[in-house]
């Protein structure tokens, strides 16, 4: 029987399996190999993924997102109540606990977080028997190193739930590390000195960053910082928050007061923060029938976007910073940074990152599969 690699991210998962001396990562059934982390409830039936995520804006108080933040942890919990004032749907108390309230076949239901990742599981699970045409069962599912134990045993109950047997829990930055270190051919020889390469995993909610050493056939982790509430969200956030004030004093309008058309606008804003990755020049920002009826436009360049996105981009550094000192080692020491995770697409960070650790960010890994090939690997 197969094993299966799972990457659970906040914003999309991946599936990969080992087969026939590779790695490949299974394909959904939109033909993608990201499927987002989305589950929602219909008057008829449940939706999951990519098709889960198109209907959101006309579905916004039954589409659920953003549950990975809410796994394992207490309702008082201040993470919880500051994420349950962004998000659409409605977040009550359950016992001690978060409970996801949504309408299901026209009657209201409250799901803990378990049983919502448990229905995203049983869609990647799907994804991945009908990629490999066989049942699955035994995998291993990655978690980010900060998660605590009370998060891991969310998280495994989750994938019982969707009867899925985790034969471990693999921290995000290992199994990318995993993933780097099984291709490099040329790693130094296990009693040589080690290569000591920094592995950096900026996300959708969090950023990871640690320090790896080589050898062949072994690898050991010196030093691993995060920051659990730093990745590409907060820059949307930012880059909406900047939008919402220029449209106020513009046109007289609110987004903010009302939910559809700040989904609208973090939809926007998120495309046009990624073709600033790829662009400096001014790009524009046209919302058609935005509120009120009113057409809404507008536009940002690079270097404003770094300018509003300042504090971010100084915890993006503390972070990478931090690592390199609890590392204890010697700049001269690194040999190479690694980057994963979609917001290391971002210049600003890669600049960041070279000028931490005085090294051109490289990309030996595949950015958004790295983290699923290493769970994958780590069965093989
Ligand atoms: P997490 O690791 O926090 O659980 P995740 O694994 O789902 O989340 P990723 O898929 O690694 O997150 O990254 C998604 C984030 O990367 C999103 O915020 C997305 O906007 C951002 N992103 C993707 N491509 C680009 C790009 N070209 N430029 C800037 N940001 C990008
Ligand atoms: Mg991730």
């Amino acid at each position: 029987m197969s094993v299966v690699g799972i990457d659970f991210g906040n914003e999309s998962s991946f599936v990969a399996v080992a087969r026939a001396g590779g790695i490949e990562t299974i394909d959904n059934d939109y033909s993608l190999r990201a499927t987002p982390s989305f589950v929602a409830f219909g008057k008829r039936q449940r939706i999951l993924g990519v098709a889960a995520k198109n209907q959101a804006v006309t579905n916004l108080t039954n589409t659920i997102f953003g549950f990975k933040r809410f796994l394992g942890r207490p309702f008082d919990d201040p993470r919880v109540q500051e994420d349950a004032k962004r998000v659409p749907f409605e977040i009550v108390r359950l016992g001690n606990g978060v409970g996801i309230k949504a309408r299901f076949l026209g009657e209201e239901q409250v799901y803990t977080p378990e049983q919502v990742t448990a229905m995203m599981f049983t869609k990647l699970k799907e994804t991945a028997e009908h990629g490999i045409q066989a049942k699955v069962h035994d995998c291993v599912i990655s978690v980010p190193s900060y998660f605590t134990e009370a998060e891991r045993r969310a998280l495994l109950d989750a994938a019982q739930i969707a009867g899925l047997n985790p034969l471990r829990l693999f921290n995000e930055t290992a199994a990318a590390a995993l993933n780097y270190g099984i291709y490099k051919q040329d790693l130094p020889e296990p009693e040589a000195e080690a290569r000591n390469v920094v592995i950096v995993d900026c996300g959708h909610s969090a950023i990871q960053v640690c320090v790896v050493a080589f050898n062949k056939g072994k690898l050991k982790i010196i030093a691993s910082t995060s920051d659990s509430d730093l990745g590409g969200r907060n820059f949307d956030a930012a880059l909406a928050a900047h939008f919402c004030v220029e449209f106020r004093s513009k046109y007289g309008i609110d987004p903010e007061s009302d939910h559809k058309a700040y989904m609208r606008l973090l939809t926007e804003v998120e495309k046009l923060k990624k073709q600033m990755s790829a662009n400096a020049t001014k790009l524009p920002l046209n919302i058609e029938c935005f509120m009120e009826e009113k057409d809404v436009s507008s536009s940002m360049c690079r270097a404003d976007f770094e300018q509003i996105c300042l504090m971010l981009f100084q915890r993006v550094e503390f972070v990478l910073q931090k690592c390199l000192e609890d590392s204890k080692l010697d700049i001269t020491s690194i040999h190479s940074v690694e980057i994963v995770g979609g917001s290391t697409r971002i210049p600003g960070i890669k600049l960041l990152i070279e000028k931490v650790f005085r090294k051109i960010p490289s990309t030996t890994l595949n950015q958004d599969e790295a983290v699923s090939r290493g769970c994958a690997l780590q069965c093989a």
